[in-house]
């Protein structure tokens, strides 16, 4: 058991007796009954903590369009409270959760409606969705996006005529479900990890300052370019760069319920990054869903051996270069231009709200010289990875997102700013507008 889950399970032995141990106060009394009996991870204080003030509800972009969703309380504290009751099953709508974690987030009382409504999915599809149904084969390969990348970028650019070829993606609708109406990202001609092995890896050694860098899948098939800029920008700042052996962070496994495939991925990833981080480096993501699961996520649902050196070492890549580089400084002497000097109409994910990154990018790019930005607000994007993928969830995620979009044509910016990839690729697909990372714009500002 992790210490948070320690912890946990102390303050609640602490509070089932009024906030004395019950090893101290009276001896002679029976051990209190266990009415909900515990499962490998308590979540009895998520339940204990709600007071039922329903801002969770209110922060709901899934409920504020369906109102059919029952909603975050109902699917963390209440269903893990009527499931323990009476043993009945997990209602189905918890598949209709994007994982957005905005919940989780407003919740003013900390309860962890994330890892109740992981660990909710996780069951639901374990026990209650047939393997051989069309929406768990459909998930499963959504949710194992590098098996099909690794696949496709044998390929690339035979895989993206094909991905996009529209007989293929009608045939994708009606036997998938997945909707025509996205268009598949590209992938590279040349993945991250082949162009850092063919410049021969790290260009700057320096064993004071080393950083391990977790690309996850999509900086590695698809936009290799924020990757690219990821190591020129932080060797422009010293630091020497690993790469380690990993796998998907897991996210979309997380959304789709699919927690053995997570597992599975997550002990690769804590065995490989806990070893680096023993030897000095902290660990950086340029995708803030791949941060927060490895931070948040990984000690909330599984028991890993390193999992929480990983999490206290794991920093988003703009994130730890402000807290270990004096960037606000660095900044007022660099100026932007060409392809990057533009007014951006910035989007910050939900996934970087959960880790209270959502305004750094407008701290920092207000002083840049050639850059304007203009956050678009605090609206949900609505795709939440492969929740938008899905043809009887491709409206509601649009309803979502319209939001942003109006944000985005009232800017003055003709060009969108975001740290995640999937958000990005619903900004595009909403507005038309390119879209790209903070570490581009910041490689511009400093790398020759
Ligand atoms: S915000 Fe937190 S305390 Fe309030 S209803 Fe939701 S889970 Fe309960
Ligand atoms: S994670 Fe997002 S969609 Fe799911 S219940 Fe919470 S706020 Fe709603």
């Amino acid at each position: 058991m992790s210490e948070k889950h320690r912890a946990d399970e102390a303050d609640r032995r602490r509070r089932t007796t009024d906030g004395v141990a019950s090893e101290t106060v009276n001896p002679e009394q029976p051990d209190a009954v266990e009415v909900f009996p515990e499962g490998e991870f308590d979540l009895r204080p998520g339940a204990d903590d709600c007071y039922k003030c329903t801002t969770c509800e209110t922060s709901c972009p899934v409920a504020a369009v369906d109102k059919s969703f029952p909603g975050p309380k109902f699917q963390g504290p209440e269903q893990w409270r009527l499931k323990r009751k009476d043993e009945i099953e997990i209602d189905p709508s918890i598949s209709e959760c994007s994982n957005c974690l905005r919940c989780d987030t407003s919740c003013p009382s900390g309860v962890n409606l994330a890892q109740m409504h992981n660990t909710a999915r996780g069951e639901y599809v374990d026990n209650q969705l047939s393997t051989f149904s069309i929406k768990y084969v459909r998930n499963r390969i959504l949710a194992n996006y590098r098996t099909s990348a690794r696949l496709a970028s044998m390929f690339p650019r035979t895989a993206n005529f094909v991905m996009n070829f529209k007989p293929v993606r009608w045939a994708m609708e009606k036997i998938l479900h997945v909707p025509s109406e996205r268009d598949f990202p590209e992938f590279a001609t040349q993945t991250f990890r082949e162009w850092w092995s063919e410049r021969g890896g790290a260009q700057v050694t320096n064993p004071d300052k080393q950083v391990a860098y977790f690309h996850g899948c999509y900086a590695n098939y698809n936009t290799t370019e924020v990757a690219k800029a990821m190591v020129r920008l932080y060797e422009y700042f010293g630091y020497e760069i690993l790469v380690p052996p990993q796998k998907c962070s897991g996210t979309p496994m997380f959304a789709n319920g699919m927690l053995d495939d997570a597992r599975r991925h997550a002990e690769t990833n804590v065995e490989n990054l806990a070893a680096v981080i023993e030897d000095g480096a902290d660990v950086i993501a340029s995708c803030t869903s791949c941060s927060m699961a490895l931070r948040n996520e990984y000690p909330e649902l599984f028991d890993i051996d390193g999992i929480e050196t990983l999490a206290k070492n794991t920093f988003d890549a703009l994130e730890y270069l402000r807290i270990h580089e004096d960037l606000h400084g660095a900044i007022q002497d660099a100026s932007v231009s060409g392809e990057f000097a533009e007014e951006f109409a910035y989007h910050a994910p939900c996934h970087s709200r959960n880790q209270g990154l959502d305004r750094q990018a407008i701290e920092l790019f207000r002083d840049l010289d050639g850059v304007q930005i203009e956050d678009v607000g605090d609206s949900c994007s609505g795709i939440s990875g492969t929740y938008g993928w899905k043809e009887e969830k491709y409206e509601k995620s649009m309803k979502i997102g319209a939001e942003m979009f109006e944000h985005m044509e009232a800017a003055e910016g003709t060009t969108g700013m975001t740290e995640c990839p999937t958000c990005g690729m619903q900004m595009e697909h909403g507005t038309g507008y390119d879209v790209h990372h903070p570490l581009e714009v910041l490689e511009a500002a400093f790398v020759d």
